[in-house]
C-alpha cells in the first residue's frame, strides 16, 4: 500500500505555510524537497566523519572514503550499471553533459560531424553542443515532434548520415512530460553505429531506469531532482567508451603521477573526477536513492501516474485551458496556459494561494518556439503530492481566471 501521508511526514518542509497558507509544492521538476534522512546524512557526516577522501591514511579519511565509494556502488546498483568504474560523480546533469560533450567532442568529432538532438531538449543539452559547434564546426540536427509532443521517429531515422557521431536526447521532457522511447531510439542509433547520451534529469526521479536494458552508452542525472542534495550528479558511461575519452578537467585525484614533463592519468572513474569531490553530497545522494528504492520506483511511478491522470482530467475542466504535452507516455509534468492570462501572472497569483508552480520557458526556448508561445505554467508532481493538492490547484486557477 502506498501511504502518501506517511511519506509526507518524512519531508519537514511540507508542514510549512507560505502567506499563511499550507504550502503546495508543484515545482518538483526544478528541484525536489528532501526527506529527513537525506538532511541528517549531511549533518551526521559533517559532525562525525568529515575528512577529505582518497588521500588520507587516517581513520576519518578512510571512513569518509568508504562512505563515498559505497555511494558509488548505490548509484551503480540503482542504474544497473555493470561496474562502479562507469559511475562518475559530477555537480549535476549540466556538468555531466558538458563533461561528455567536451571529452567526446575533443576525441571523436571533427568539422562537419553531426550530433542529433531533439526539439524538446533542455538548454543543458543544446548549448554545450553549440559551444562545440563554435569551437570545431560540428553540426546540430534536430528531431521534430508532433502536436501531442511525441518525437517523430521516421524523421529521426532520416537524420542519420555518415557524419553522425552521436545522438543526445532527453528521456523525459521537463516541459511536456513526454517519455521518449529511448530504448528504441538507442537501437536505431546503434544500427547506424552511433552511440547515445541520455539526459535522465527528469526520468530517474520518476521511473525505474536500467542503463543496460536501455543500452544507453552514456546517461546523466542530478541528485537534487531525486530528493538528494544540490551540487552532486552522475555521468554514467560504458567502460569501453570512458576508456577512450580524454579527461575533462585537470587537477588532483585524476592523476596517477605528475612530472613537469608528463602526467599519467588515474584509472576510471577517477580520471574524470578532478579535485575534491562533494563526498558529503554523494553520501546523502545515496541516502536519497535508498529512500526511493525502499518505496520502490515502480510504486512511485504508478502513484505519480495516477496523480497525473487525475491532474490532466481536472485541469481540462477549466474554461480556456490549453495543455502542452499530451503524449501517450507521459510523466508527472503538466504545462498549461489559461485563456490569455500571462504565465507569469498566473504563477504569481497561485503563489499567493500557497501554490508553488514554475513559469517561463523552462530552459527550453527552442521548444517554446516550436509551440509558438513564450512560456507556460508548469505543475510537476512528486511522490509526496496528493489529489487534494491538485484540487486546490484547480480551484486556484479558477479563482485567478475569474479575476481576469
Ligand atoms: N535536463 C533536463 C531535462 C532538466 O529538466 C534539467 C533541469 N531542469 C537539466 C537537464 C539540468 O539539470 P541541472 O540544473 O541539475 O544540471
Amino acid at each position: 500500500m502506498y501511504d502518501v501521508n506517511k511519506i509526507r511526514e518524512d519531508f519537514p518542509i511540507l508542514q510549512r505555510e507560505v502567506y499563511g497558507k499550507p504550502l503546495i509544492y508543484f515545482d518538483n521538476g526544478a528541484t525536489t524537497q528532501k526527506p529527513r534522512c537525506v538532511v541528517e546524512a549531511i549533518t551526521d557526516e559533517y559532525y562525525s566523519v568529515n575528512a577529505n577522501v582518497h588521500r588520507g591514511v587516517h581513520f576519518l579519511s578512510q571512513q569518509a572514503t568508504d562512505l563515498h565509494e559505497a555511494s558509488r556502488e548505490t548509484v551503480r546498483k540503482f542504474l544497473n550499471a555493470a561496474s562502479t568504474n562507469e559511475i562518475i560523480f559530477t555537480r549535476g546533469t549540466t556538468e555531466s553533459i558538458n563533461l561528455f560533450v567536451s571529452s567526446f567532442g575533443e576525441e571523436f568529432m571533427r568539422e562537419g560531424d553531426e550530433v542529433i538532438i531533439s526539439v524538446m531538449e533542455h538548454h543543458s543539452n543544446i548549448v554545450p553542443w553549440q559551444l562545440l559547434a563554435a569551437r570545431k564546426g560540428i553540426v546540430l540536427k534536430v528531431i521534430p515532434m508532433n502536436d501531442k509532443g511525441e518525437l517523430l521517429l521516421d524523421e529521426y531515422e532520416k537524420l542519420f548520415s555518415e557524419r553522425t557521431k552521436i545522438v543526445s536526447i532527453t528521456q523525459v521532457s521537463n516541459v511536456l512530460g513526454t517519455v521518449n522511447p529511448v530504448k528504441q531510439m538507442v537501437e536505431t542509433a546503434h544500427a547506424h553505429g552511433v552511440p547515445v547520451l541520455v539526459d535522465g534529469a527528469q526520468s530517474v526521479p520518476h521511473m525505474t531506469v536500467d542503463v543496460r536494458d536501455l543500452d544507453a552508452d552514456f546517461f546523466a542525472f542530478s541528485g537534487h531532482k531525486i530528493y538528494g542534495p544540490t551540487g552532486v550528479g552522475v555521468l554514467y558511461g560504458k567502460e569501453e567508451w570512458l576508456d577512450k575519452l580524454p579527461p575533462y578537467q585537470g587537477g588532483g585525484e585524476m592523476i596517477q603521477s605528475v612530472t613537469f614533463e608528463k602526467t599519467v592519468f588515474n584509472e576510471l572513474p577517477y580520471k574524470f573526477e578532478a579535485g575534491t569531490p562533494d563526498y558529503i553530497g554523494t553520501t546523502s545522494l545515496a541516502k536519497a536513492i535508498d529512500y526511493v528504492s525502499a518505496i520502490g520506483m515502480d510504486n512511485i511511478a504508478a502513484y505519480e501516474h495516477e496523480l497525473t491522470e487525475y491532474g490532466m482530467q481536472q485541469l481540462k475542466t477549466i474554461e480556456g485551458m490549453r495543455i502542452f504535452g499530451e503524449a501517450e507516455h507521459k510523466s508527472s509534468v503538466i504545462s498549461f496556459l489559461v485563456g490569455n492570462i500571462h504565465h507569469f501572472d498566473m504563477g504569481t497569483l497561485l503563489d499567493r494561494l500557497g501554490i508553488a508552480v514554475r513559469t517561463g520557458h523552462h530552459c527550453a526556448q527552442p521548444l517554446m518556439q516550436r509551440l509558438g508561445i513564450e512560456g507556460t505554467v508548469r505543475a510537476s508532481f512528486a511522490l509526496y503530492n496528493t489529489k487534494e493538492e491538485i484540487d486546490a490547484l484547480v480551484a486556484g486557477i479558477q479563482r485567478v481566471s475569474k479575476m481576469f
